[in-house]
């Protein structure tokens, strides 16, 4: 499948669409996953029109991996989860639902059990203020 500019995170990217943003550099952007699996459930997403991992270049691949452990270490304070999440997925059938390619970082509390994949949307306030609880920590 060719990659689609219109997607939501094409729209992020061009400042079309709101987000709650935690971090930006030049290669990547993380903001909050509006429908998150836990408390704090970030993604990390490469300024590169890449629909997976097969499209995106390497160089690009390695800032995400930098961006992906710079925001680990702010969570890691801000939030004190007892475990962290790092995954992506490639492919509707491996479970992705927004086509351009993203990294999760989702923290794990005290063996809680995580929320479904893009199932519940949380409320923008709260969004915002783990939002700046983050970035307050990088
Ligand atoms: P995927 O299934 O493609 O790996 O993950 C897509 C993620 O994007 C899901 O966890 C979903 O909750 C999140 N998401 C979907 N639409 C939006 C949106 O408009 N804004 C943000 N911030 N996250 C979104």
């Amino acid at each position: 499948m060719a990659y689609d500019s219109e997607n939501i995170f094409a729209k992020i990217l061009r400042g079309e669409m709101p987000c709650h943003k935690v971090y930006e550099n030049e290669s990547t952007i993380v903001f909050m996953d509006i429908m998150p699996m836990s408390d704090g459930h970030v993604l990390v997403v490469p300024k590169y029109p890449a629909e997976n991992i097969f499209d995106l270049s390497e160089e690009y691949l390695k800032e995400v991996v930098a961006t992906t452990k710079l925001l680990s270490h702010a969570m890691k304070k801000a939030l004190v989860p007892s475990g962290l999440i790092v995954k992506q997925f490639n492919g509707s059938d491996a479970g992705q639902t927004v086509f351009h390619y993203h990294m999760h970082i989702i923290p794990v509390y005290n063996g809680a059990p995580n929320k479904n994949h893009g199932y519940e949307m949380e409320k923008p306030e709260k969004l915002e203020a783990t939002a700046q609880k983050i970035a307050a920590e990088l």
